[in-house]
């Protein structure tokens, strides 16, 4: 008699795929997922100004992931759980339903955020055609305006900047510097690489978002200032405010913060219910909601499997401060930025030759397969 557990991975985005590698092999697993593979949050400058380029590392059918074999995915939206049955249910594409028991969940659904993170059920084509829009609005623009002040605002404006060196590129946030929720030492360096590209900095504005407007689409009309100063205008505007909302409609309110974040213990496990456990953006581990790029899927996957066997589990630390790239990969390669406001530099050939293919392709992924997701034939995927 088999008495293999059944972990289901609720929304496959960077911590669920990574979670779903590192169980892998351990316990069945199934992952439900609204995209037809990997589509990462990361790297809006880039995906915006360089699509096909930015496709090839951040968008990746679940086919190309070798680990991913033994993982079942469902390509399906999430409507529901039944918390005392231990089941998941979710809408396919063609209407069907679905119902998934577990053993263990791992919530990793993310946040909605701007037009780039939606977790609308989409097709490959679907994707594709998002990614191609967007380009092409920005493409088409003389004059760029970027609202807000947090790494999506920089890597924006850095992006454009560094592809059409042409255009007016304006980055507008509301305090005397941007990125406050780096270490200090970040933004002197980052606004110093924004002057040499031209990026003018406009400290002091905070934009007064219309009711009902989502930030979810790059507007043209005239941008207006709660902090007193005469409207801007732009072609383009991209709205990178940070307004962001957890994707938890499909769970029960008392699984979550008052922000409709899931709250979770130091162990990633939900509290006062042990075989649920939360990943990534929708985890409220700590004010920055951290987990996601400081590497916890290694943690879950231990906890996950610990809680099986009756082991002790184990304990996340949240660093205080935002760290990462932030302006994204440039000509002169990839910046890091620490927690203690340090900076760890990879020049380009060893972000393309290394740091892709081996730390992330192999390291993190435990291997893909070749990947360019943007040539003909995407919906055959
Ligand atoms: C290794 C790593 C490194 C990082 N480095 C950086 C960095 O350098 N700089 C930086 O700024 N950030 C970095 N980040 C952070 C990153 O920007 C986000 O925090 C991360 O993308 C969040 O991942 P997530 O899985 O929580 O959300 P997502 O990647 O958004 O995944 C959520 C998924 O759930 C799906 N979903 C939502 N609702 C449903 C539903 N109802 N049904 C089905 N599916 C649903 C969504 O469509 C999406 O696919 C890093 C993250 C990782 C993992």
């Amino acid at each position: 008699m088999c008495d293999r557990k059944r972990v289901v991975i609720a929304g496959l985005g960077d911590c669920g795929v990574l979670a779903a590698i590192r169980l892998a092999g351990h316990t069945d697993v199934v992952g439900i997922s609204a995209k037809p593979g990997l589509v990462s949050g990361q790297e809006l400058g880039w995906r915006l100004s360089r699509p096909e380029e930015w496709a090839r590392a951040n968008w990746i059918p679940f086919d190309r992931f070798r680990a991913l074999d033994r993982v079942r995915t469902i390509h399906a939206s999430l409507t529901g759980v039944d918390l005392a049955a231990r089941a998941v249910f979710a809408r396919c594409t063609d209407g069907s339903a679905v119902a998934e028991p577990y053993d263990a969940l791992v919530i990793s659904t993310g946040v909605t955020n701007g037009f780039w993170r939606q977790p609308t059920l989409q097709s490959a084509a679907d994707v594709a055609g998002d990614l191609r829009r967007a380009h092409e609005r920005l493409a088409a623009a003389d004059s760029v305006i970027v609202v807000g002040g947090g790494a999506a605002a920089v890597t924006s404006a850095a992006q454009v900047a560094l592809t059409w060196p042409a255009k007016r590129i304006d980055l507008y946030f509301p305090g005397r510097q941007a990125l406050l929720r780096h270490h200090p030492r970040a933004w002197p360096h980052v606004a110093r690489r924004l002057h040499e590209l031209g990026v003018r900095l406009h400290p002091g504005h905070r934009a007064d978002i219309p009711d009902g407007f989502g930030c979810d689409r790059i507007t043209s009309g005239p941008v207006r200032w709660r902090t007193g100063q005469l409207p801007s205008s732009a072609d383009a505007v991209l709205w990178t405010v940070g307004k962001v909302r957890p994707n938890t409609g499909w769970l029960p309110p008392d699984l979550l913060d008052e922000h409709g974040f899931v709250r979770v213990e130091s162990d990633l496990r939900v509290a006062g219910r042990p075989e649920l456990f939360a990943l990534g953006d929708v985890a409220a581990t700590d004010p920055l909601r951290s987990s996601a790029r400081n590497r916890a899927d290694t943690l879950l996957a231990h906890n996950v499997r610990a809680q099986f066997a009756g082991r002790p589990l184990r304990t996340y630390h949240a660093p205080a401060r935002r760290c990462g790239s932030v302006l994204g990969v440039q000509p002169g390669g990839l910046e890091i930025y620490t927690p203690k406001g340090s900076t760890v530099r990879f020049p380009a050939w060893a972000f393309h030759r290394v740091l892709l293919p081996l730390v992330v392709g192999w390291g993190y992924y435990r291997g893909l397969r070749n990947n360019d997701p943007l040539t003909p034939a995407t919906d055959s995927r």
